[in-house]
């Protein structure tokens, strides 16, 4: 298995590719996406001490029931649906701190505005690459692995 510290260098030494994208999608975007889906919203959330979860700093904290209950190299590591789960998961965080904050009196409106705009969209492609490069390395490392004479 691939480091955190292969994991970042590969998937930013493959960043300049994956801005090179079909024009409807925004290079800015879609590259901040790729480089918050590497550096924070890694499959490797699955573990306790990742390189991922350490950037969190003292929210890591957040990510400790999502380790616990995900096993490493299962379904966050399945391409799309890992990263559904992943931010599924912060949303229901997030709603919960909201909650709390509309609870104690806080004015918070929210609003959403239908369609999803287009540098919204590629936000997330962007973190969706980052995403399935990593699980990529991962597969092409246990490959590797087990062609290797023991
Ligand atoms: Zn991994």
């Amino acid at each position: 298995m691939p480091s955190g510290k292969v994991h970042d260098a590969f998937n930013l030494a493959l960043l300049p590719l994956a801005i090179l994208t079909p024009k409807p999608l925004e290079p800015l975007p879609l590259a901040m996406g790729y480089i918050v889906g590497t550096m924070f919203f890694s499959p490797d959330l699955d573990l306790s001490k990742s390189r991922a979860a350490a950037r969190w700093g003292l929210l890591r904290v957040l990510w400790l029931p999502y380790a616990k209950v995900a096993a490493h190299r299962r379904i966050s590591h399945v391409p799309v649906l890992g990263l559904i789960l992943r931010t599924a998961y912060l949303c229901i965080l997030c709603m919960v701190v909201l909650i709390f904050l509309i609870a104690c009196g806080v004015n918070i409106r929210l609003a959403f505005h239908g369609a999803l705009p287009r540098h919204a969209l590629s936000f997330i492609i962007g973190m969706l690459i980052a995403d399935t490069l990593h699980i990529a390395l991962d597969a092409l490392s246990s490959s590797l692995k087990r062609l290797m004479p023991k």
